[in-house]
């Protein structure tokens, strides 16, 4: 049976070429990173190449890069470490309705210490507007967190423009850049961007592990209390083989970020327009201009079906797509992203994310299309709302 992957915005494979860098770091130089003999100073020296691949990716310094165990935690610290610094200025923090998980929990947490923190809606394409994101700071705004790239509908915000916006007010700018490192280019300064949070396992890397980015000279708090390691600003110890992972990733991401975008485009474009053209009453979710969104992401939604059914029908012929974003999978909730972009509930209820990785072909979006062609009539055949809206005999 074929084996396909179509979930690469849930996570990546590791690349051969990174885990091989990573393997001496397991055994032979194992060292704690922190310790001063010629074991760990080796260590070290690893962990500070990494920290150069990448502040080179992102146009940093190396002393701006800290290294956590991933996406959630880097939004977490960013979010909560402004917070707690900036309080005396003001306690009003803005988001968007359609962050992750990582950065809205953590909001809505703070809401709960006395916090104000605005949601700005967002478009049908899932943009926000740069007029209300102005009209909202107020004397007492501290941050504001945009992401770069959404997770299930693939909008690539602004955000070079919303952190000149951020700047004009000098309010600290943090974007969850997650899905954006290695798909979309990104220099912190020319893009205004004070914090960043990235996650190893979405380029190519192993999971576990994520960088802050944190422009020099700006207060934060602590986020995890403990040892001195990353410069007294993130205790425990470094994840030695993971670090040497995500740099080795991040740098091999940048540079074939042309490469890989132009074959992940070409293949999402023709499963675009194929799906488009064999199946009828769907919904393409997310920018229609492909410049806008993630090489990597098409969003449908299939009237009159139930997304869970069409993932598990095409995960019995291979495939691997996912309902919407992994992170609430194992909740029959419709996505809050979909919403918020004005996709009708129950046609929220109907969506597919496919997000496409360097490796997948052009035989491989054939065979989907086919196999998702079949899965649908197959799901209306037996939908009485499908019968009902289009007449006994008709499907698809
Ligand atoms: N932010 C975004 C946009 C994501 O897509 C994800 C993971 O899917 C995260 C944050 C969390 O990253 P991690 O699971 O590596 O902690």
């Amino acid at each position: 049976m074929k084996s396909i992957y179509l979930d690469n915005s849930a996570t990546t494979y590791t690349d051969p070429e990174v885990l091989k860098e990573m393997l001496p770091y397991f055994t032979e130089v194992f060292g704690n990173a922190s310790s001063q003999h010629a074991f760990g100073r080796e260590a070290l020296k690893a962990v500070d190449k990494a920290r150069q691949q990448v502040a080179k990716a992102i146009g940093c310094n190396p002393n701006e890069v800290y290294f956590t165990s991933g996406g959630t935690e880097s939004d977490n610290w960013a979010i909560k470490g402004i917070a707690l610094a900036h309080q005396n200025k003001g306690k009003h923090i803005i988001t968007s309705c359609i962050e992750h998980p990582a950065v809205i929990k953590t909001c809505k947490a703070l809401e709960k210490q006395g916090f104000e923190v605005t949601y700005l809606k967002v478009d049908n394409e899932g943009f926000i507007s740069l007029d209300e994101l102005e009209k909202s700071i107020r004397e007492d705004t501290i941050l504001i967190s945009i992401m770069t790239a959404n997770n299930e509908v693939g909008t690539i915000e602004p955000i070079r423009k919303i952190g000149e916006i951020a700047h004009k007010h000098r309010v600290i700018f943090h974007t969850d850049a997650v899905q954006a490192i290695g798909n979309v280019p990104i220099n912190v300064s020319e893009d205004n961007i004070d914090l960043l949070s990235m996650s190893g396992h979405k380029f190519y890397g192993p999971k576990g592990v994520g960088v802050l980015y944190k422009r020099n000279g700006l207060k934060i708090g602590r986020f995890m209390d403990g040892g001195e390691q990353e410069r007294n600003m993130r205790a425990s110890t470094i994840n030695t083989p993971a670090i040497v992972g995500l740099g080795k990733a991040i740098e091999s991401a940048v540079e074939n970020m042309d490469k890989n975008n132009a074959h992940v485009r070409e293949v999402r474009d023709w499963f675009v327009k194929e799906v488009q053209s064999r199946i009828s009453d769907i919904y393409f979710n997310g920018p229609k201009d492909m410049d806008k969104r993630l090489p990597s992401n098409a969003n449908f939604s299939f009237e009159f079906i139930e997304g869970e059914s069409i993932l598990m029908l095409l995960d019995m012929a291979g495939i691997a797509v996912s309902s919407g974003s992994a992170c609430s999978s194992g909740s029959l909730e419709p996505s809050y992203v979909l919403l918020s972009i004005g996709v009708p509930i129950e046609v929220a209820h109907g969506t597919i994310r496919f997000s496409f990785g360097k490796n997948n072909t052009m035989e491989e979006a054939q065979y989907t299309v086919d196999k998702l062609v079949e899965t649908v009539n197959r799901l209306r055949e037996m939908s009485p709302l499908f019968k009902q809206v289009k007449g006994e005999d008709k499907y698809v």
